[in-house]
């Protein structure tokens, strides 16, 4: 995905950008690539940006420990505050007070936005904090209550079975 230079958004049509995802992103492990669009609309002074994606990410149970496959999507608008100082806000005194709109997001309208980044904060942001491979998971089983047959991990299942089938 390519960065958009802010000040180029306002003589696309309708002065927005519309991103197909088809990727993996930077840093985010996903088993699948990110699939979705990014959507950004420049409004003057700030960005409204929307996106729709999704993939699927490999959790770890907290209760037991197995790997489990699960689908993480994000479909959710943002708006970005457009602010020409944007950059030079280090300079600022320090006792100047904070007021609210500082609290929200602010890039520099004569940047760029990453939509790349962007989706990847998203992304993160919809990971599950407690990662369960099944509501009802008992946990981790005494080795009393595992039958020698049962393989340990779930994704060896299938292979185990394809085995079976195997002459010999
Ligand atoms: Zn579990």
């Amino acid at each position: 995905m390519d960065a958009i230079f802010i000040p180029q958004l306002t003589k696309a049509p309708e002065r927005t950008e519309e991103i197909q995802v088809k990727e993996f992103l930077p840093g985010l492990e996903t088993l699948t690539q990110v699939r979705g669009r990014v959507r950004v609309q420049h409004h003057g002074n700030y960005l409204e940006v929307s996106g729709q994606a999704e993939t699927i990410i490999t959790c770890t149970c907290n209760r037991c420990l197995q790997q489990y496959n699960q689908r993480l999507a994000v479909n959710t608008k943002e708006i970005i505050w457009l602010d020409e100082d944007a950059n030079q806000a280090q300079d600022l005194p320090l006792e100047r007070e904070v007021a609210m709109e500082d609290l929200l997001e602010t890039i520099s309208s004569n940047g760029y936005f990453y939509p790349s980044e962007w989706l990847y904060e998203q992304m993160c942001l919809e990971m599950p904090q407690r990662q369960l491979c099944d509501f009802n998971c008992p946990g981790i089983l005494s080795s009393d209550d595992q039958s020698p047959e049962k393989p340990v991990d779930n994704r060896w299942a299938g292979l185990e079975a394809l085995k079976k089938q195997l002459p010999g």
